[in-house]
């Protein structure tokens, strides 16, 4: 019995990494069978896709050459979407590390998108780490003073360009030994950084999109790569553009760090921080110790929209169409915020 990473899961047979050799396994019938009892007992749709890329496992080799997946150890997080009235679609598992990309310059540096990357990271219990490429094309100080807002938020911002090879070992040593995988908009350099990290390594990718036989696009296929430094990386459309990712504002407000140690201390346990009375985040937010543009971002994110809140923030009265605005935002929050559940799946496909 060996323990191994799934890197590969196509059609019941399961690529695993174990001691530096990659094994074909298949899955015991046990493990099937096993899945299918608990369901029919708990009545509960099954919360992922039995076994995925980024699962631990472990596996027999009878014959050194092909082997069988005997246990999936339990998953520290997973990530995927949620579908209606089907099974949700777990992308990836085990994720450690999520890398971030965003340029300096062309396409602009776009915070709001960015807050966006982070929110969904957050919820998927990723560690986020902030990369800007593209350094090379801009002042360094101009950049770096937008980007300090986030290094004091916690998060850690590694400045790269794939042109100089600023930033390149930073990024190896926040990669080594981890499963991580980059996400950003197209355009700000992911594929050129992953081959000036490791060159070469894209190449076994090739073209991951998929069409079903009824032409609808599949969810991207998986593959996790192997870094010659220790760790894998994934790189794939559906964890790329996780940005455009629907985002529960169940617990929207979690998911902001600087928020986090305000949220008990706000008068209602349901508080929106929009417009209750004893808000200790407002509270916060007026003192300076929230950032105006995170705080939008948060707004934004919740639903609030056409800029209203964005006038009330700058110092004027509030509206009546405000307060209608306000009342809808507070019925998508959840009223049992004191019994948070860990949960599953990040992304909810509608509400
Ligand atoms: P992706 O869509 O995020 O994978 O972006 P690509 O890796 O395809 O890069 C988009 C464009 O940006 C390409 O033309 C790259 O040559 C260019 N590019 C990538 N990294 C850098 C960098 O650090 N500096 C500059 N000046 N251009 C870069
Ligand atoms: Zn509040």
């Amino acid at each position: 019995m060996h323990e191994g990473v799934v890197i590969k899961a196509r059609s019941g047979i399961y690529e695993v990494k174990s001691e530096g050799k990659v094994i074909h396994c298949a899955l015991r019938q046990k493990i099937k069978l096993e899945d299918d009892r608990m369901r029919a007992e708990t009545k509960e749709m099954r919360m992922a896709s039995l076994v995925s890329v980024g699962d631990r496992v472990v596996i027999s080799t009878p014959d050194n050459q092909s082997g069988y997946i005997e246990e999936i150890l339990p998953r520290k997080n997973q990530f995927g979407r949620e579908r209606i009235g089907k099974l949700p679609h777990v992308i990836a598992a085990n994720l450690d590390v999520l890398l971030i990309v965003f340029a300096a310059k062309s396409p602009p540096l776009n915070l709001r998108m960015l807050d966006r990357f982070l929110v969904t990271s957050e919820a998927a219990e990723m560690e986020s780490i902030i990369c800007i490429n593209k350094m090379d094309l801009v002042k360094p100080d101009k950049v770096k003073g937008k980007m300090k807002l986030y290094e004091d938020i916690g998060y850690p911002v590694i400045y790269a360009s794939a042109v100089t090879g600023e930033g390149l070992d930073a990024l190896r040593h926040a990669m080594q030994d981890k499963i991580s995988a980059f996400a950003g908009p197209s355009g700000v350099g992911k594929s050129t950084l992953l081959n000036a990290i490791q060159p070469g390594l894209r190449l076994r990718i090739g073209d991951v999109s998929e069409r079903t036989h009824k032409g609808q696009h599949t969810t991207s296929e998986v593959e996790l790569l192997s870094l010659d430094f220790g760790g894998f990386v994934a790189d794939t459309p559906g964890i790329r553009s996780l940005g455009l990712f629907e985002i529960s504002t169940q617990y929207l407000d979690s998911f902001f760090p600087e928020m986090r140690k305000y949220l008990p201390l706000c008068k209602y346990p349901s508080c929106s921080h929009t417009h209750e009375p004893d808000c200790a985040v407002k509270e916060a937010f007026e003192l300076g110790k929230i950032n105006t543009q995170r705080y939008e971002s948060y707004l934004r994110l919740l639903g609030v929209k056409d800029g209203r809140y964005e006038r009330r923030v700058k110092g004027a009265k509030r509206t009546v169409s405000d307060k209608e605005r306000i009342s809808d935002v507070n019925t998508m929050k959840d009223t049992t915020r004191g019994k948070r559940k860990k949960k599953a799946l990040t992304h909810r496909g509608g509400r």
